[in-house]
Protein backbone atom coordinates (compact mmCIF):
# COMPACT_ATOMS: atom_id res chain seq x y z
CA UNK A 1 0.00 0.00 0.00
CA UNK A 2 2.46 2.70 -1.26
CA UNK A 3 1.71 6.08 0.64
CA UNK A 4 2.52 9.75 -0.87
CA UNK A 5 2.59 13.19 -0.20
CA UNK A 6 3.32 16.83 -0.29
CA UNK A 7 5.23 18.66 2.76
CA UNK A 8 5.36 22.09 2.88
CA UNK A 9 4.37 24.93 5.13
CA UNK A 10 1.66 26.00 4.71
CA UNK A 11 0.34 23.24 2.89
CA UNK A 12 -3.89 23.49 3.46
CA UNK A 13 -4.07 25.38 -0.53
CA UNK A 14 -2.17 22.79 -2.62
CA UNK A 15 -3.72 21.48 -5.43
CA UNK A 16 -1.60 18.37 -5.39
CA UNK A 17 -3.72 16.31 -3.27
CA UNK A 18 -6.95 16.17 -5.19
CA UNK A 19 -4.89 16.38 -8.59
CA UNK A 20 -2.56 13.13 -7.89
CA UNK A 21 -5.89 11.15 -6.29
CA UNK A 22 -7.48 11.77 -8.99
CA UNK A 23 -4.66 10.43 -11.25
CA UNK A 24 -4.00 7.33 -9.44
CA UNK A 25 -8.01 6.90 -9.23
CA UNK A 26 -7.83 6.75 -13.45
CA UNK A 27 -4.75 4.77 -13.28
CA UNK A 28 -6.12 2.19 -11.83
CA UNK A 29 -4.28 3.01 -8.69
CA UNK A 30 -6.58 4.42 -5.97
CA UNK A 31 -6.67 0.88 -4.17
CA UNK A 32 -2.90 0.58 -3.76
CA UNK A 33 -1.71 3.89 -3.37
CA UNK A 34 -2.83 7.21 -1.78
CA UNK A 35 -1.61 11.08 -1.50
CA UNK A 36 -2.12 13.24 1.37
CA UNK A 37 -1.08 16.80 2.38
CA UNK A 38 1.17 16.87 5.04
CA UNK A 39 2.28 20.40 7.42
CA UNK A 40 5.51 20.58 8.41
CA UNK A 41 8.04 23.15 10.05
CA UNK A 42 11.47 23.73 8.88
CA UNK A 43 12.64 22.17 11.88
CA UNK A 44 11.02 19.20 11.72
CA UNK A 45 11.27 18.89 8.12
CA UNK A 46 14.30 16.05 8.40
CA UNK A 47 13.40 14.04 10.79
CA UNK A 48 9.85 13.35 8.99
CA UNK A 49 11.13 13.07 5.95
CA UNK A 50 13.69 10.09 7.09
CA UNK A 51 10.89 8.33 8.88
CA UNK A 52 8.60 7.97 5.48
CA UNK A 53 10.07 5.21 4.10
CA UNK A 54 9.25 3.29 7.19
CA UNK A 55 5.94 4.34 7.14
CA UNK A 56 5.05 3.47 3.96
CA UNK A 57 5.22 6.23 1.40
CA UNK A 58 7.05 5.55 -1.82
CA UNK A 59 7.56 9.27 -2.42
CA UNK A 60 6.80 12.84 -1.37
CA UNK A 61 6.52 16.00 -3.44
CA UNK A 62 8.04 18.85 -1.39
CA UNK A 63 7.35 22.37 -1.64
CA UNK A 64 8.01 25.96 -0.33
CA UNK A 65 10.05 26.17 1.81
CA UNK A 66 11.71 22.73 2.18
CA UNK A 67 12.58 22.25 -1.32
CA UNK A 68 16.45 23.32 -0.75
CA UNK A 69 16.64 21.12 2.65
CA UNK A 70 15.08 18.07 0.69
CA UNK A 71 17.97 18.34 -1.72
CA UNK A 72 20.68 18.53 1.08
CA UNK A 73 19.66 15.29 3.09
CA UNK A 74 18.96 13.55 -0.40
CA UNK A 75 21.50 10.13 -0.72
CA UNK A 76 21.61 10.56 -4.64
CA UNK A 77 20.32 13.62 -6.82
CA UNK A 78 19.27 14.44 -10.77
CA UNK A 79 22.00 16.48 -12.39
CA UNK A 80 18.21 18.76 -12.64
CA UNK A 81 18.09 18.91 -9.08
CA UNK A 82 21.95 19.33 -8.08
CA UNK A 83 22.07 22.35 -11.05
CA UNK A 84 18.97 24.09 -9.66
CA UNK A 85 20.36 23.50 -6.02
CA UNK A 86 16.58 22.27 -5.25
CA UNK A 87 14.39 19.28 -4.95
CA UNK A 88 10.87 19.31 -5.11
CA UNK A 89 10.20 15.26 -5.65
CA UNK A 90 11.77 12.41 -3.32
CA UNK A 91 11.61 8.87 -3.88
CA UNK A 92 12.49 6.40 -0.82
CA UNK A 93 14.42 3.30 -2.67
CA UNK A 94 16.09 0.47 -0.90
CA UNK A 95 16.57 2.27 2.42
CA UNK A 96 17.83 5.75 0.08
CA UNK A 97 16.18 8.99 -0.23
CA UNK A 98 16.40 10.10 -4.03
CA UNK A 99 15.69 13.82 -5.17
CA UNK A 100 14.80 15.01 -8.10
CA UNK A 101 13.19 18.70 -9.38
CA UNK A 102 10.36 17.84 -11.80
CA UNK A 103 9.34 21.80 -11.57
CA UNK A 104 11.95 21.77 -14.56
CA UNK A 105 10.55 19.45 -16.42
CA UNK A 106 6.94 20.66 -15.77
CA UNK A 107 7.94 24.13 -17.08
CA UNK A 108 9.21 22.64 -20.50
CA UNK A 109 6.76 20.43 -21.00
CA UNK A 110 4.16 22.92 -20.11
CA UNK A 111 5.01 25.46 -23.19
CA UNK A 112 3.36 25.35 -26.07
CA UNK A 113 6.30 24.72 -28.25
CA UNK A 114 10.74 23.77 -27.75
CA UNK A 115 12.24 27.43 -26.13
CA UNK A 116 14.88 26.87 -27.99
CA UNK A 117 16.51 29.71 -30.01
CA UNK A 118 13.92 32.05 -27.87
CA UNK A 119 14.49 35.14 -26.21
CA UNK A 120 13.74 33.86 -22.79
CA UNK A 121 13.50 36.29 -19.48
CA UNK A 122 12.77 35.00 -16.24
CA UNK A 123 11.96 37.35 -13.21
CA UNK A 124 12.81 36.18 -10.14
CA UNK A 125 15.88 34.11 -8.76
CA UNK A 126 14.23 32.58 -6.26
CA UNK A 127 13.98 28.30 -5.99
CA UNK A 128 11.60 28.47 -9.21
CA UNK A 129 13.50 31.18 -11.11
CA UNK A 130 16.33 28.79 -10.37
CA UNK A 131 14.96 26.38 -12.10
CA UNK A 132 13.37 28.12 -14.77
CA UNK A 133 16.45 29.45 -15.85
CA UNK A 134 18.23 25.92 -15.70
CA UNK A 135 15.79 24.42 -17.96
CA UNK A 136 15.27 27.34 -20.74
CA UNK A 137 18.63 27.38 -21.21
CA UNK A 138 19.05 23.46 -21.04
CA UNK A 139 16.54 23.32 -23.88
CA UNK A 140 18.66 26.11 -25.94
CA UNK A 141 17.17 29.28 -25.27
CA UNK A 142 18.77 32.53 -24.47
CA UNK A 143 18.09 33.35 -20.95
CA UNK A 144 18.08 36.67 -19.47
CA UNK A 145 17.21 36.87 -15.28
CA UNK A 146 15.70 39.82 -12.99
CA UNK A 147 15.72 39.41 -9.91
CA UNK A 148 14.05 42.71 -7.18
CA UNK A 149 17.46 41.72 -5.14
CA UNK A 150 19.98 41.94 -7.75
CA UNK A 151 22.75 39.66 -6.24
CA UNK A 152 20.40 36.85 -6.43
CA UNK A 153 20.23 37.35 -9.78
CA UNK A 154 23.61 38.41 -10.72
CA UNK A 155 25.30 34.91 -8.39
CA UNK A 156 22.47 32.99 -10.48
CA UNK A 157 23.55 34.54 -13.92
CA UNK A 158 27.17 33.44 -13.41
CA UNK A 159 26.49 30.13 -11.88
CA UNK A 160 24.40 29.03 -14.43
CA UNK A 161 26.27 30.93 -17.44
CA UNK A 162 23.10 33.30 -18.23
CA UNK A 163 22.83 36.83 -18.93
CA UNK A 164 21.58 39.64 -16.43
CA UNK A 165 18.83 41.35 -17.20
CA UNK A 166 19.47 45.05 -17.57
CA UNK A 167 17.15 48.10 -17.66
CA UNK A 168 17.38 50.97 -20.43
CA UNK A 169 17.04 53.87 -18.98
CA UNK A 170 15.13 55.22 -22.35
CA UNK A 171 12.03 53.14 -21.59
CA UNK A 172 12.17 53.29 -17.83
CA UNK A 173 12.74 49.11 -17.30
CA UNK A 174 13.60 45.88 -19.63
CA UNK A 175 12.67 46.74 -22.74
CA UNK A 176 9.78 43.56 -23.45
CA UNK A 177 10.13 43.21 -27.10
CA UNK A 178 13.74 42.17 -26.29
CA UNK A 179 12.44 39.08 -25.85
CA UNK A 180 9.62 36.09 -27.15
CA UNK A 181 8.97 34.22 -23.62
CA UNK A 182 8.67 35.82 -20.61
CA UNK A 183 8.13 34.17 -17.57
CA UNK A 184 7.46 35.41 -14.24
CA UNK A 185 9.00 33.18 -11.10
CA UNK A 186 8.16 36.07 -8.34
CA UNK A 187 5.70 35.69 -5.33
CA UNK A 188 3.85 38.90 -7.40
CA UNK A 189 0.08 37.66 -8.55
CA UNK A 190 -0.63 35.18 -6.07
CA UNK A 191 -2.19 37.28 -3.69
CA UNK A 192 -4.39 38.65 -6.56
CA UNK A 193 -5.04 34.94 -7.59
CA UNK A 194 -6.19 33.72 -4.56
CA UNK A 195 -9.32 35.53 -4.97
CA UNK A 196 -9.68 36.30 -0.86
CA UNK A 197 -11.03 39.27 -0.21
CA UNK A 198 -7.84 42.08 1.03
CA UNK A 199 -5.20 39.60 0.12
CA UNK A 200 -4.07 41.36 -2.96
CA UNK A 201 -3.79 44.74 -1.37
CA UNK A 202 -0.96 45.02 0.16
CA UNK A 203 0.64 43.54 -2.82
CA UNK A 204 2.29 45.55 -5.59
CA UNK A 205 1.01 45.63 -9.25
CA UNK A 206 1.71 44.53 -12.57
CA UNK A 207 4.26 47.70 -12.30
CA UNK A 208 6.54 45.92 -9.57
CA UNK A 209 7.50 43.82 -13.03
CA UNK A 210 10.58 46.27 -14.10
CA UNK A 211 9.01 46.00 -18.00
CA UNK A 212 8.42 48.90 -20.34
CA UNK A 213 4.81 50.30 -21.08
CA UNK A 214 3.68 48.74 -23.70
CA UNK A 215 5.05 45.46 -22.53
CA UNK A 216 2.96 41.82 -23.06
CA UNK A 217 2.35 41.68 -26.57
CA UNK A 218 0.18 38.99 -28.72
CA UNK A 219 4.19 37.75 -29.97
CA UNK A 220 5.39 37.06 -26.51
CA UNK A 221 4.80 33.39 -25.02
CA UNK A 222 3.81 34.63 -20.83
CA UNK A 223 4.38 31.97 -18.45
CA UNK A 224 3.31 33.04 -14.87
CA UNK A 225 4.06 30.18 -12.25
CA UNK A 226 2.28 32.30 -9.97
CA UNK A 227 -1.74 30.52 -9.67
CA UNK A 228 -4.45 30.97 -7.30
CA UNK A 229 -8.26 30.30 -7.92
CA UNK A 230 -8.52 33.36 -10.12
CA UNK A 231 -6.15 34.36 -13.25
CA UNK A 232 -2.96 36.35 -11.89
CA UNK A 233 -2.66 40.06 -13.13
CA UNK A 234 -0.04 39.40 -15.28
CA UNK A 235 -1.78 36.11 -17.07
CA UNK A 236 -5.58 38.33 -17.48
CA UNK A 237 -3.38 41.42 -19.50
CA UNK A 238 -1.35 38.81 -21.41
CA UNK A 239 -4.73 36.90 -22.27
CA UNK A 240 -6.24 40.31 -23.30
CA UNK A 241 -3.50 40.75 -25.01
CA UNK A 242 -3.65 38.04 -27.51
CA UNK A 243 -0.14 36.26 -26.11
CA UNK A 244 0.49 32.44 -25.63
CA UNK A 245 -0.50 32.53 -21.98
CA UNK A 246 0.70 29.36 -19.65
CA UNK A 247 -0.74 29.82 -16.38
CA UNK A 248 0.49 28.18 -12.82
CA UNK A 249 -1.50 25.16 -12.44
CA UNK A 250 -0.78 23.88 -15.91
CA UNK A 251 2.86 24.25 -14.72
CA UNK A 252 1.85 22.34 -11.81
CA UNK A 253 0.05 19.48 -13.78
CA UNK A 254 3.19 18.80 -15.83
CA UNK A 255 5.35 18.93 -12.59
CA UNK A 256 3.15 16.74 -10.86
CA UNK A 257 2.85 14.44 -13.70
CA UNK A 258 6.56 13.86 -13.86
CA UNK A 259 6.75 13.19 -10.42
CA UNK A 260 3.99 10.70 -10.73
CA UNK A 261 5.92 9.13 -13.46
CA UNK A 262 9.10 8.78 -11.23
CA UNK A 263 7.10 6.65 -8.55
CA UNK A 264 4.66 4.69 -10.63
CA UNK A 265 6.56 4.07 -13.95
CA UNK A 266 2.66 4.76 -15.45
CA UNK A 267 1.79 7.43 -18.29
CA UNK A 268 0.57 10.40 -16.26
CA UNK A 269 -3.14 11.29 -17.04
CA UNK A 270 -2.67 14.84 -17.64
CA UNK A 271 -6.28 15.75 -18.76
CA UNK A 272 -7.28 13.96 -15.68
CA UNK A 273 -5.19 16.09 -13.44
CA UNK A 274 -5.98 19.57 -15.43
CA UNK A 275 -9.70 19.18 -14.53
CA UNK A 276 -8.49 18.19 -10.58
CA UNK A 277 -6.13 20.63 -10.17
CA UNK A 278 -8.71 23.51 -11.26
CA UNK A 279 -11.38 22.29 -9.60
CA UNK A 280 -12.75 24.69 -6.81
P1 LIG B 1 11.12 32.00 -3.48
O1 LIG B 1 12.29 31.09 -3.62
O2 LIG B 1 10.72 32.47 -2.13
O3 LIG B 1 11.40 33.30 -4.41
C1 LIG B 1 10.52 34.38 -4.39
C2 LIG B 1 10.87 35.33 -5.54
O4 LIG B 1 9.87 36.38 -5.56
C3 LIG B 1 12.23 36.02 -5.39
O5 LIG B 1 12.76 36.21 -6.67
C4 LIG B 1 11.81 37.36 -4.75
O6 LIG B 1 12.75 38.39 -4.97
C5 LIG B 1 10.54 37.64 -5.51
N1 LIG B 1 9.67 38.63 -4.87
C6 LIG B 1 8.97 38.49 -3.72
N2 LIG B 1 8.26 39.62 -3.48
C7 LIG B 1 8.52 40.49 -4.48
C8 LIG B 1 8.11 41.80 -4.81
N3 LIG B 1 7.28 42.48 -4.00
N4 LIG B 1 8.57 42.39 -5.93
C9 LIG B 1 9.42 41.70 -6.74
N5 LIG B 1 9.86 40.45 -6.49
C10 LIG B 1 9.43 39.86 -5.38
O7 LIG B 1 9.81 31.36 -4.11
P2 LIG B 1 9.69 30.26 -5.28
O8 LIG B 1 9.64 28.92 -4.68
O9 LIG B 1 10.69 30.55 -6.33
O10 LIG B 1 8.21 30.58 -5.84
C11 LIG B 1 7.96 31.73 -6.63
C12 LIG B 1 6.56 31.64 -7.24
O11 LIG B 1 6.47 30.52 -8.11
C13 LIG B 1 5.46 31.46 -6.19
O12 LIG B 1 4.35 32.20 -6.61
C14 LIG B 1 5.18 29.97 -6.25
O13 LIG B 1 3.86 29.66 -5.83
C15 LIG B 1 5.36 29.71 -7.73
N6 LIG B 1 5.66 28.31 -8.08
C16 LIG B 1 4.77 27.65 -8.87
C17 LIG B 1 5.04 26.37 -9.29
C18 LIG B 1 4.04 25.68 -10.16
O14 LIG B 1 4.09 24.45 -10.29
N7 LIG B 1 3.17 26.42 -10.80
C19 LIG B 1 6.20 25.70 -8.88
C20 LIG B 1 7.09 26.40 -8.07
C21 LIG B 1 6.83 27.71 -7.68
P3 LIG B 1 13.88 38.74 -3.87
O15 LIG B 1 15.01 37.80 -4.10
O16 LIG B 1 14.22 40.16 -4.17
O17 LIG B 1 13.25 38.56 -2.52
Amino acid sequence: MPRLAVLGQPISHSRSPAMQTAALAELGLAREWSYEAIEVAPDAFEARVRAMAGEGFAGANVTVPHKLAALALADRASEAARAIGAANTLSFEDGAIAAENTDAEGILAALPSSPEGMRALVLGAGGSGRAAVWALRSAGAEVSVWNRTRSRAEALAGELGVELAEADPAVGGLRAADFDLLLNATTIGLAAASGEPGDADDEPDLKAFPLDADAVRAEHVVVDLAYGRLPTPLVRIARERGAEVVDGLEVLVHQGAAALRIWTGKDPPLEVMREAARED
